[in-house]
């Protein structure tokens, strides 16, 4: 298992490739097609012409983005961090993963990941020289759940810590209060870390998102990773974070400052005041993607495929089965050929392949326009 991740892309550069290669609809890796508010574009725009952020900013990240995700844990959560010790800003979550494994996880130590992972979990646990154990998400009655039992049994004396994604990239699973107890209960009893990815925080449309960290006993070992790409629509801009407890982020920061040091100067303080965009920002960017979500899901539905309808994310896991096709990949490397639309394979998320193998995912974060041309291309099929 030593560096599989050498001389591969990754699925998303892959696929992506493979749309402008094909013209074809690219609803494979998952970014927004429109960028996004004008006034965050313009903070960052005033950012740059100020020179503010143009030079290496501050190690943790600028004292107004920190003091702004500061304020938006509490104001959401009730989540008190201080801004100074607390929060640590990263070059978008992706480094906030990798700092964070790399800081915490020993040679040989397991990491426990709810399998389908988003991609770069597998290789930064690699890298980090740990082994991953996947606790796998089950298919049933049209969502994605967790086996508490699974989980609980995975747990062994040389776990270090669990590393969870709720909202859930692929399938789109919100973890539940109660799912999210257990995993609390869990790591407090066999005292664990738990690294959370909460990317999608704000893209939910049932239930609700609640951080592991809200949970007793979880504040002291969690560390909480966000990312400003999902929430605002700049995936370009790469302005993530991570909050805990100050010995944890100094973890992660000691690790961090060898990966990128800093990055994404101006756009750190553009990103601050999109924190504090009113309510209604984020309730119109959900209303938006909920109709998206519909829009997808039903047409996937009349072209055929079994539709895992998403509550969180902008993913929609779907089972090719009804088609009569059983190979995600071969199906996924044929269908710009075949009706002009890239979608990704959900088994390159998993170790077990094979239980992935029949499962394809379908990015919404597109005009409604562009999803309309591409579910009537997939009723073609
Ligand atoms: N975690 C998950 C679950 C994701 O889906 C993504 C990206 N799309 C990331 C992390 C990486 O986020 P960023 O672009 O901020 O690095
Ligand atoms: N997170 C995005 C997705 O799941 C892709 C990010 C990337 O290309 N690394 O599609």
């Amino acid at each position: 298992m030593t560096k599989e991740w050498l001389g591969g892309t990754t699925i998303f550069a892959e696929m992506s490739a493979l749309a402008v290669r094909t013209g074809a609809i690219n609803l494979g890796q998952g970014f927004p097609d429109t960028d996004g508010p004008e006034e965050v574009r313009e903070a960052a725009v005033r950012a740059l012409r100020e020179g503010k952020g143009n030079q290496y900013p501050p190690g943790p990240g600028v004292p107004e983005l920190r003091t702004a995700i500061a304020e938006h844990q509490l104001k959401r959560y009730g989540l008190v961090h201080d801004p100074d010790t607390e929060v640590l800003v990263t070059a978008g979550a992706t480094e906030a993963i990798a700092a964070a494994l790399l800081a915490l996880v020993e040679s040989g130590d397991e990491v426990i990941a709810l399998e389908p992972y988003y991609d770069s979990y597998a290789a930064c646990i690699g890298m980090a020289g740990g082994t991953r154990v996947p606790v796998t998400l089950r298919p049933r009655n049209g969502a994605y759940h967790l086996d508490l039992d699974e989980l609980r049994d995975a747990v062994t004396d040389r776990t270090r810590l669990i590393l969870l994604n709720t909202p859930h990239n692929p399938t789109g699973t919100v973890l539940t209060r109660e799912e999210l107890a257990a995993v609390a209960e869990l790591a407090v009893e066999r005292d664990l870390l738990v690294v959370t990815d909460e990317v999608y925080e704000h893209l939910v449309f049932e239930g609700e998102h609640i951080p592991l960290a809200s949970f007793p006993g979880m504040r002291e070992r969690t560390l909480t990773i966000s990312s400003a790409g999902k929430t605002f629509s700049f995936t370009g801009w790469k302005v993530g974070w991570v909050t805990g407890t100050p010995e944890l982020v100094t973890a992660v920061r000691s690790a961090k400052q060898f990966l990128t040091y800093v990055a994404s100067g101006p756009f750190q303080y553009a990103i601050a005041e999109a924190l504090r965009l009113p309510e209604s920002y984020l309730e119109g960017l959900r209303a938006d993607l909920r109709a998206k979500r519909d829009l997808l899901s039903a047409g996937l539905a009349a072209a055929g495929f079994e539709v895992y309808r998403p509550a969180g994310t902008y993913f929609v896991t779907t089972d090719i089965r009804p088609l009569g096709e059983s190979d995600g990949f071969a199906f996924c490397r044929a269908l710009p050929e075949r009706c002009g639309v890239v979608a990704v394979p959900n088994a390159v998320f998993y170790d077990h392949q094979k239980q992935g193998a029949p499962f394809v995912r379908f990015a919404f974060c597109k005009r409604t326009g562009v999803l309309e041309e591409a579910v009537s291309r997939l009723r073609g099929l």
